[in-house]
Formats: structure tokens, C-alpha cells, sequence
């Protein structure tokens, strides 16, 4: 059996308190997992600030941005493997970990070395009345030891996503996957020792939330930044934990995101794209639409489509290069989505599709597969209109007018993304701009250019990571201001 360790200062580092990686395919088990103690994150970051006081601390940007291009291609060596990690630990399609989570895993660190070498500084010139003027510049340095805490859903992806332009700005890091994907983040650990990361500038501790490696490192009065995606709940958990010192902390938070399809688009694009909005990762991706407007003229044939669509997807074994959508991550998340099918049941919604688990007659009955679920019927008050259940599962609804739908859409607590379908040009820059959230795609969806600021509005998150808006977050930005005399004549 894989043994998954710790990473600290550089060593691999056992636990006598250990737990089970556990395939969500079959219930079979992966790995065994060394859950971190406090004692251990102690001493992480007790690692990151020795690197931070030493070789590291004194490296420039250049160095850095060799670095990060090491540690990509070292990914890039070992890709069949953190192809094979993700899988086991999620359970997710062949098609989908091969095109968007490992290559996208590698993408972070280069696209932040690129950033990080070409990134401008702010300068400023004042003139002062008495012919002097000041010379204004900024200088960026790090934070200090950043914790990174990670979901399951994109678990490579979303933890190189922070840990990249982290390292790009000269800070330490102490990263904690989500106990359900332990996998691809020692993987990551084994790369930056090949690549000759110093030892203390990433470690990683395994463990859970509460009591665990996940509480320790937001509590921890050394810490210097938390940098976090989950849900907005443990959100709220860290925030608190946070505010005892102060910390800058960055979000990435849960959603309730809009479909807004109007009887102007190009329909097949429209539903080609809506399948993948609808039900990539078996609709764990934050990003994923569970709120489905229709103009009228539209919405019975939508409906219809969608549930023929439905009808033909390939729900299978995710080594199976056709399988279009796998398991959910757990049992555990399994019951808490059929709780939500079973709730919207109760509100009185029509269920055109799915709707239970699916059976298969082998091991897989034994994994936490669930239906692709479309649900109509329900007002927007519905628990099951307005709470995120991050699974295969979508509430369509009509609308008759543009104001209506902008109305209907922004009526959430959270603000994340949103997806609009329309040919009429005034409207798609009217109504996208309208959308109280961080993203608003148009004719696409899931669409992104890794420069772009994305965050969340209201619950979905604080502050805004990508390109520079990054290098912003993982630096501490000091103003040198110098005044520069007129020169001193003789009389
Ligand atoms: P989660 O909040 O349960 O867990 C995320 C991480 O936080 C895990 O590593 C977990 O161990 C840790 N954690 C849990 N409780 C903690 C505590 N009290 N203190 C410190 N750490 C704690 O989220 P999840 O179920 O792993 O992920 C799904 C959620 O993530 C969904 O809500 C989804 O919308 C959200 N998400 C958001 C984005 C985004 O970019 N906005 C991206 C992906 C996922």
C-alpha cells in the first residue's frame, strides 16, 4: 500500500496518526495518509522563516522565475503520474485530468515565471514647488510563510494555482491539500526536491479542518498569509482564525452560479457548452451553473435537449477514454447531495432527469456515483434554488425579460460566476456587466486567461488572484520615496 508522508525542511516525515485515501470509484483504498500533528506544522513554519532568513530570502527575480520553470518541467516529466494520482483520488474522467488538471497544474508555475519576469513596478514622479522632486518607487518583497489550504475538486490545479506566484514572490509556504486528495500534492513535494527547491520553502502537512493540520496552520500566530478555496463556511472558520494577527487572507469561495440563456443564441454551441457547465467533475467545480435561466420561446426545447443529452452521456470507468463523467468525491459528499435531491423532492420540483444513484452490478455500487440530475418546478425562494450543492445537478426556470433575468441571477448571497447565451451584442455586454460576480462569460464558459483577476463577490470570496493581481496578494509592497534636490549653484 502507498504510504502518503510529510514533507517538512526538506524531509519526508512519518505520523503515528495516520488515515485512509479512499477511492471514490469502488470505496477501494489508495494510500495511507500521515496526518500532521501540531508539533509538525510548528516546525514547518519554523522551516519556511530559516529559508526565508537564508538562501531563499536572498534570491532575485530571476532566480526565481528559474526556479519556477524547473519545478514545471519536472511536472512535465512526471505528468503520467500526477495523472494517475488525480484519478485515483477523484475518481475524475481520463478526458478531463489529461486536458485541464495536470496541464493546467504545470501552466500555474510557468505562466507566474512569465508574469514574475516581465511584472512592472509602480513609480511616480512628483514635482515639488521649490524645484525639487521626489522620486517614487515600489519595491516588492514577501509576505513571509504563506499558508495554503486546498479543496478536492481540482486538487493540483487549484493548490499550484496559489502555490506558484507564491513562490514567484520570494515567500516560504505551508500547503495542506484536502484530506480526500493527498495524492497529486506529495507528488508536487517530490518535484520540488528534484527540482532543488531549498529545503523549508515547501512543506506540505496532510490532515483535515477542525483540530487538524487545517485549524493549526490558520491559527498559527507566525503564519503570515492564508490563502484559501473552499467553502464559504470554512471561510468564515479561517477569517476568525485570521483576524487574531491581522493576516491578509485570499478567498476563493463557494457559488451559486446563473445560466442565462437567451432564445437568440446558437443553440447546439450553446448546449455543447451548458453539458460541460452543467456536469464537468460531475459539477464539483466551483464554476459550474446550477441555476438555469430560459427565455420562454426557448425553454421547452431546452429542456428537452438537455434531457436527451443527458440520456446519451457516457457515465463510466474514468480510465475509459469516452467517460464524460465519473463519481462524486466521497460518500460522505454523495449523501449530502442526494440529501439536496431529496429536499428539492419535498419542495415539490419535477425531476426530468436523474435523480438517484446509479447502479452498475460490480464494484462501482460500492463507489459515490450519483445521477446527472435536472430539477424545474421550484420558485427562486427554494432551499434547493439558493443553496450551493456542488453536484450533477441544475434547477431550470423561464424568464420573459432581460431586467427579470438580471434581477433573478442577482439575487444570491454568493457572486462567482455566470454564463450568458445570446447573439445581440448590446445585451450580452449589458447583461454580463450587470452580473454582481467575479466572472462573467459570454458565448463560453470555463474559458480563462490566467492574467485576468478572478475572485468572487458577496459570499463567493475576497480579493482577486491571477497575473499581477497575484504578485499583489503574495507581496508586501514598501514605497521608496526620494527626494532629489535642485542642484546646488555657486554665487
Ligand atoms: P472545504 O471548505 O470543506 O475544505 C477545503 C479545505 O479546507 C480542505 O483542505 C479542508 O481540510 C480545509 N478545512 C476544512 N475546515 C477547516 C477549518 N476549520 N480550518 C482550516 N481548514 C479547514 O471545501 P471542499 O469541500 O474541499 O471544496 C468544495 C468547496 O470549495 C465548494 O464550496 C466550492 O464551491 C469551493 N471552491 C471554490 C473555488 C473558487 O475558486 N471560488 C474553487 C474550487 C472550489
Amino acid at each position: 500500500m502507498k504510504h502518503y508522508r510529510n514533507y517538512v525542511n526538506g524531509k519526508w516525515v512519518e505520523s503515528p496518526r495516520t488515515f485512509e485515501d479512499i477511492s471514490p470509484v469502488d470505496g477501494s483504498q489508495v494510500a495511507i495518509v500521515h496526518e500532521a500533528s501540531r508539533e509538525l506544522v510548528d516546525e514547518a513554519v519554523k522551516a519556511g522563516h530559516q529559508a526565508l532568513a537564508g538562501e531563499w530570502g536572498r534570491t532575485n527575480a530571476s532566480q526565481r522565475v528559474a526556479v519556477l520553470r524547473r519545478i514545471a518541467d519536472e511536472m512535465e516529466r512526471r505528468q503520467d503520474d500526477f495523472l494517475a494520482a488525480e484519478m485515483a483520488d477523484t475518481g475524475k474522467p481520463h478526458a478531463m485530468a489529461s486536458t485541464i488538471d495536470v496541464p493546467r497544474g504545470i501552466a500555474n508555475f510557468r505562466m507566474f515565471a512569465d508574469i514574475l519576469a516581465t511584472a512592472p513596478l509602480d513609480s511616480h514622479r512628483l514635482d515639488l514647488p521649490d524645484g525639487a522632486y521626489a522620486l517614487n518607487y515600489a519595491a516588492r518583497k514577501p509576505l513571509g510563510v504563506v499558508g495554503v489550504i486546498s479543496p478536492w475538486n481540482l486538487p493540483l490545479l487549484l493548490m499550484t494555482w496559489k502555490v506558484a506566484p507564491a513562490l514567484a514572490c520570494g515567500n516560504a509556504v505551508v500547503v495542506k491539500p484536502s484530506e480526500d486528495t493527498p495524492g497529486s500534492a506529495t507528488l508536487l513535494a517530490e518535484v520540488m526536491e528534484a527540482a532543488g527547491v531549498p529545503p523549508g520553502v515547501f512543506n506540505l502537512v496532510h490532515g483535515f479542518g477542525p483540530d487538524s493540520a487545517g485549524e493549526f496552520i490558520s491559527r498559527h500566530p507566525d503564519i503570515s498569509a492564508i490563502t484559501f478555496t473552499g467553502e464559504s463556511r470554512t471561510g468564515t472558520t479561517i477569517m476568525r482564525a485570521a483576524a487574531e494577527g491581522v493576516k491578509p487572507v485570499s478567498f476563493e469561495l463557494g457559488g451559486k452560479n446563473a445560466a442565462i440563456i437567451f432564445a437568440d443564441c446558437d443553440f447546439k454551441k450553446m448546449l455543447d457548452t451548458m453539458m460541460r457547465a452543467l456536469f464537468l467533475n460531475s459539477g464539483q467545480v466551483c464554476l459550474c451553473s446550477e441555476r438555469v435561466y430560459v427565455e420562454r420561446p426557448l425553454y421547452e426545447r431546452f429542456c428537452e435537449a438537455l434531457v436527451a443529452r443527458i440520456k446519451a452521456m457516457k457515465i463510466d470507468w474514468p480510465n475509459d477514454p469516452a467517460t464524460q463523467m465519473g463519481p462524486l468525491i466521497s460518500a460522505k459528499h454523495r449523501d449530502k447531495v442526494l440529501g439536496y435531491f431529496e429536499l428539492a423532492r419535498h419542495e415539490g420540483a419535477t425531476f426530468l432527469a436523474g435523480g438517484r444513484v446509479p447502479y452498475f452490478g460490480d464494484v462501482r455500487d460500492e463507489g459515490a456515483w450519483v445521477e446527472p440530475t435536472v430539477i424545474t418546478g421550484l420558485g427562486d425562494d427554494a432551499r434547493s434554488v439558493r443553496e450551493e450543492i456542488f453536484g450533477p445537478i441544475c434547477h431550470v426556470s423561464p424568464f420573459d425579460t432581460e431586467q427579470e433575468v438580471i434581477a433573478r441571477a442577482n439575487d444570491t448571497r454568493y457572486g462567482l460566476a455566470a454564463t450568458i447565451w445570446t447573439s445581440n451584442l448590446g445585451r450580452a455586454h449589458r447583461v454580463s456587466e450587470a452580473m454582481r460576480v467575479g466572472i462573467s462569460w459570454v458565448n463560453t464558459w470555463f474559458l480563462r486567461d490566467l492574467r485576468t483577476p478572478f475572485g468572487g463577490a458577496g459570499l463567493s470570496g475576497i480579493g482577486r488572484e491571477g497575473g499581477l493581481h497575484s504578485l499583489n496578494f503574495y507581496s508586501e509592497l514598501t514605497n521608496v520615496c526620494i527626494r532629489i534636490d535642485e542642484e546646488a549653484r555657486d554665487v
